[in-house]
C-alpha cells in the first residue's frame, strides 16, 4: 500500500513537468526495487496459501484416522462388553469351572486391555485439543501479515517447505503403518469373535447335553465324561485365547509406541513450524522497518527533487529574462544594422562588378609587366655582360699585374732556414752555433767559418726559432698563385741534416710546407668554389741516380721516362705516372702514406736513401670558372732535394761515389737552369738532368721558384753551411732584366767550384766571387741595379 503510495507520488504532475535532461535515476531505480519486492510478495504469499492449504489437508486426514480409530476402538469395547456378558451367562450357566476361572481372567485382561485403551482416548482427545488449539493459534492468522517478510527469506520458506514435504512422507508411512495395526487389530478381533460365538454355541450345545444327560443319568455320566473332556478343550481353547489376547496386547503396546513417535514427531515439526513463525515474524519486523527508512529516504529524495525543481525553474526564468534582453538588444541590432547591410549589399554588387572585370584587367596588367620584367631582364643581361667584359679585361689585368709584380720581385726567390742545435750536433765547442743574425734586416745572416765572420744576404733569413707556420706565412701568396694557373716550385737545398725534410715534410704534429700548402689549397678552392670549379691531384716521385721513379705506382721500382707531348704543345709528360685525385686532407695524408711505404720497402736504409734521392710531390690544380668558361691549370711542385754535402771529395768509391756524382750533377744544372732563368737567357739547359727536364713546365715562363736554403749552424758543419749559403746567394744574384740577357756567358759554378769558393775573397761582392763572371760585368750590373733600387747591398 504504502508502496504504491510512493510510486504515485513519483508519478505525479511534477515529474512530467521536469525538464527532459534532469531525469532522477535514483527514484526510478527504487520505484523498480519496489515494484519487485511486490510481485515477490505476493509469490510468496501464494506459496504460503498452497503450503496452508496442505497443512489443512493433513490434519484432516489425521482427524479422520483418529476417528477411524475411535471408532475401532468403540468396536472393540463393544465386542468386550459382549464378550464378558457372554462369560458371565456362561459362568452363571456352567458354574465355577476352569472354563469359568479362564473366563475370568480373561474378562480381568479385557477390563486392564479397556483401561488402557481408556486412557489411550484420552491421551488422542489430547491430541487433538492441541490440534484444535494449533489450529485456532493466533501466529496462523498473523501468517498473512507475515508473508511480506517472506521474500527476504525465500531459501529458509523453501528448507522449511523442503522439511515439511519430508515430514508429510513420514506422517504418510505412519498412518498407513497405524491403518495396518488397526486392520490386524480388526482381523483379531473377529476371529476373536468368532471364537467366542464358536464357544458360545458349544457351551450352548454342551448345556443341552448336560440337561439331556442330567434327564438321562446314564447318559449323564458318559455326558460329563465328554463335558469333562470337551471342557478341557475348551481350556485349551481359553488358553489359545489368552495368548491370542497377549499378541493382541503386544501389537496394541506397539501401536502405542508408534504412536507416541507420532506424536513425538508431530510435535517437533510444531517447533519447526513455531520457529518459522518467530523467523517469519522478525522478517516482517525488519521489512517493516526497511519498508519506513525507504519511505523516509523517498521523502527525503521527494524534497530534493521539488527543491531542485523549484531552483531550476527560478534559474530558467532568470536565464529566460536575459534572453529576453538579449533578444530586445538584438533586435534594436538589427534595426540599426539595416542601412549597415544595405550599404553591404551596395558595396558587394560593385565588389562583384570589380571581380567580374578582374580576369582582364589582371591580364592586361600581366601583360605590361612580363613586358616590363623583359625589358628588365633584357637590360640586367646587357649589364651582365657589359660586367662579363670588364671582369675579363680586368682579370687579364691583374694577371699582367701580378707578372710584373713577381717579375719586378723576383719570380724566383731564395730563402735560407737555420735550423736549432741539436743533440746530434754533440756537445762542445764543436757543436756551438756559428750562425748570428741581423737585428734589424731579416734578410742578413753572419756566419762564423774559420774565425772570420761572412755576412749573406738573401730575400729573407729564418732563424732558428722560427715557427713551421711562420715559414709557411712566407710562401703561401706562392702556393695560393698556383689556383690562379701558376706554376711554382719551391725546393729544399741544403746539406744532409740541415732540415729540409723538417721544413718540407715535417712532423704529424707539426706538418711543414707539402701538408699546410695542401691544406691551405682545400680552402681556398673551397671559398671559391661559388664561381669556380676545381679538381686536385696528387703524384708523389722520386729521383735517385738520375731515374725517375713513382711512389704511387704499383711499380715503384720502374723508371720512367718523361716525354714530349704527341700533340706538339711542346709540352712534358710522364708516361705512367700515377696521379691521385684528392678531395680532402686526409686523402692527402693516405697519399703521403702510400708514398713513404713504398720508399720504405724499396730501399735498406731510408735515412741514407733520402737524402741520397731528391722527393718531388707534385700537385696539379685544375680550374673552371663557370661564369666564364675560363680554364686554368697550375702545377705546384714541393722538391726535396738530395743532400748538397761534398761526398765526392772525402774520396768515396763505387755506388757511393756514383751517387755523389749524379746529386752534384743534378744540384748544378738545377743552378744552371735557375741562373739561366733569371738571367733570361736564350738556353735553359733544362735536358742537363732528370729534375730540370721534369720540372721545365714549373721553372720557365711566368713560373714562380722559391729556394729554400737549409743550414745547419753548428760550428762543424760551417763549411758545408758556407757552401750551401754560397750558393743561395747566387741562384738569388743573378740579375734579372734587360742587362741579365746580356749576362748569357756567365755559367754556373758547380759543387767544386763552390768548395773552392772559400771566404778570404770579398765574400759580400757577389759578382767578383764568382769565378765565370767578369768583374767589370757584375761591378756595371751591381752598379745599375743599385741605381734601379732593385738589389740592397750588404756592406763589407
Ligand atoms: P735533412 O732532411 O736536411 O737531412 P732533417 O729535416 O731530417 O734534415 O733534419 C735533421 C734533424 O734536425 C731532424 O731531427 C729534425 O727534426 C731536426 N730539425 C731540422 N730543422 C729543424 C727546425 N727548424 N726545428 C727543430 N728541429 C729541426
Ligand atoms: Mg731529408
Amino acid at each position: 500500500m504504502s508502496l504504491e503510495k510512493a510510486g504515485g507520488r513519483f508519478c505525479s504532475g511534477k515529474r512530467a513537468s521536469l525538464p527532459a535532461q534532469r531525469p532522477f535515476p535514483v527514484i526510478q531505480k527504487v520505484v523498480a526495487s519496489m515494484a519487485h519486492l511486490q510481485e515477490e510478495k505476493l509469490r510468496l504469499q501464494e506459496e504460503v496459501l498452497a503450503l496452508q492449504e496442505k497443512l489443512a489437508a493433513r490434519e484432516s486426514e489425521e482427524i479422520a484416522v483418529s476417528v477411524q480409530l475411535r471408532g475401532q476402538v468403540e468396536n472393540l469395547k463393544v465386542n468386550l462388553r459382549e464378550q464378558a456378558q457372554e462369560i458371565g451367562r456362561l459362568r452363571s450357566e456352567m458354574g465355577g469351572t476352569d472354563a469359568e476361572k479362564h473366563r475370568d481372567l480373561l474378562v480381568a485382561e479385557n477390563e486392564r486391555l479397556r483401561q488402557e485403551m481408556k486412557a489411550h482416548e484420552g491421551e488422542l482427545r489430547e491430541l487433538r485439543r492441541q490440534q484444535a488449539a494449533c489450529q485456532d493459534c493466533t501466529h496462523l492468522q498473523e501468517n498473512a501479515g507475515l508473508q511480506e517478510r517472506l521474500c527476504q527469506l525465500q531459501r529458509e520458506a523453501e528448507e522449511a517447505r523442503v522439511k515439511l514435504v519430508e515430514l508429510e512422507l513420514e506422517v504418510q508411512q505412519k498412518t498407513n503403518r497405524l491403518a495396518e495395526v488397526e486392520l490386524r487389530l480388526k482381523d483379531s478381533l473377529a476371529e476373536r469373535a468368532q471364537e467366542e460365538e464358536r464357544l458360545s454355541r458349544r457351551l450352548r450345545d454342551s448345556q443341552e447335553t448336560i440337561a439331556s444327560l442330567r434327564a438321562q443319568p446314564q447318559q449323564i455320566k458318559y455326558i460329563i465324561k465328554t463335558v469333562e473332556v470337551e471342557s478341557a478343550k475348551a481350556k485349551q481353547a481359553l488358553c489359545e485365547s489368552q495368548s491370542r489376547n497377549q499378541y493382541l496386547q503386544e501389537q496394541v503396546g506397539m501401536q502405542r509406541q508408534v504412536l507416541k513417535e507420532m506424536e513425538q514427531q508431530l510435535q517437533s515439526s510444531q517447533k519447526t513450524a513455531a520457529q518459522l513463525r518467530a523467523q517469519i515474524a522478525m522478517y516482517e519486523l525488519e521489512l517493516e522497518r526497511a519498508h519506513g527508512q525507504m519511505l523516509e529516504e523517498m521523502q527525503v529524495m521527494e524534497d530534493e527533487k521539488n527543491r531542485a525543481i523549484e531552483e531550476a525553474f527560478s534559474r530558467a526564468q532568470v536565464e529566460m529574462k536575459a534572453v529576453h534582453e538579449n533578444l530586445a538588444g538584438v533586435r534594436t541590432n538589427l534595426l540599426t544594422l539595416q542601412p549597415a547591410l544595405r550599404t553591404l549589399t551596395h558595396d558587394y554588387n560593385s565588389l562583384k562588378r570589380q571581380v567580374r572585370d578582374f580576369p582582364l584587367l589582371l591580364q592586361e596588367t600581366l601583360r605590361s609587366a612580363r613586358a616590363e620584367i623583359g625589358q628588365a631582364i633584357e637590360e640586367v643581361n646587357s649589364t651582365n655582360r657589359e660586367l662579363l667584359r670588364k671582369y675579363r679585361r680586368e682579370l687579364q689585368l691583374r694577371k699582367k699585374c701580378h707578372n710584373e709584380l713577381v717579375r719586378l720581385k723576383g719570380n724566383i726567390r731564395v730563402f735560407g732556414r737555420v735550423r736549432p742545435i741539436t743533440k746530434e750536433d754533440g756537445e762542445g765547442p764543436e757543436a756551438v752555433s756559428a750562425v748570428t743574425f741581423d737585428a734589424d734586416d731579416d734578410a742578413v745572416l753572419h756566419l762564423l767559418h774559420k774565425g772570420k765572420q761572412v755576412s749573406f744576404e738573401l730575400d729573407k733569413v729564418f732563424p732558428p726559432q722560427a715557427s713551421q707556420e711562420e715559414v709557411f706565412q712566407e710562401v703561401q701568396a706562392l702556393v695560393t698563385s698556383c689556383i690562379d694557373g701558376y706554376n711554382v716550385c719551391i725546393f729544399a737545398y741544403g746539406q744532409t741534416g740541415a732540415g729540409k725534410t723538417y721544413t718540407m715534410e715535417g712532423t704529424s704534429t707539426n706538418p711543414g710546407i707539402n701538408q699546410r700548402a695542401l691544406q691551405l689549397l682545400f680552402s681556398e678552392v673551397q671559398s671559391k668554389a661559388a664561381d669556380w670549379d676545381y679538381a686536385i691531384s696528387v703524384s708523389v716521385a722520386e729521383i735517385y741516380n738520375e731515374a725517375l721513379r713513382d711512389l704511387l705506382g704499383k711499380e715503384p721500382q720502374e723508371k720512367l721516362e718523361i716525354k714530349l707531348c704527341p700533340d706538339g704543345s711542346g709540352q712534358l709528360y710522364v708516361p705512367g705516372l700515377t696521379e691521385f685525385s684528392v678531395q680532402s686532407v686526409e686523402d692527402i695524408n693516405k697519399v703521403f702514406e702510400f708514398g713513404h711505404v713504398n720508399r720504405v720497402t724499396e730501399c735498406t736504409n731510408l735515412n741514407e736513401h733520402s737524402s741520397r734521392s731528391h722527393a718531388l710531390l707534385i700537385v696539379t690544380v685544375r680550374g673552371l670558372d663557370r661564369s666564364t668558361g675560363l680554364r686554368t691549370t697550375g702545377k705546384l711542385n714541393l722538391v726535396d732535394l738530395a743532400g748538397s754535402e761534398r761526398v765526392g771529395r772525402s774520396g768515396a768509391e763505387g755506388s757511393r761515389l756514383r751517387e755523389a756524382q749524379y746529386i752534384n750533377r743534378s744540384l748544378s744544372a738545377l743552378g744552371d737552369v735557375i741562373y739561366a732563368l733569371r738571367s733570361r737567357q736564350g738556353h735553359v739547359p733544362f735536358r742537363n738532368s732528370k729534375l730540370t727536364y721534369l720540372l721545365q713546365d714549373s721553372l720557365s715562363g711566368d713560373s714562380k721558384t722559391l729556394m729554400m736554403v737549409q743550414v745547419s749552424p753548428a760550428e762543424k758543419n760551417s763549411s758545408e753551411t758556407l757552401c750551401s749559403l754560397k750558393f743561395a746567394e747566387r741562384v738569388r744574384s743573378v740579375e734579372l732584366g734587360p742587362v741579365s740577357r746580356k749576362a748569357e756567358l756567365v755559367s754556373w759554378p758547380s759543387q767544386e767550384q763552390l768548395e773552392g769558393d772559400l771566404p778570404g775573397s770579398s765574400s759580400r761582392s757577389h759578382a767578383s766571387s764568382s769565378p765565370g763572371l767578369p768583374s767589370s760585368r757584375a761591378t756595371s750590373i751591381r752598379r745599375k741595379l743599385q741605381t734601379s733600387g732593385k738589389l740592397r747591398l750588404v756592406p763589407v
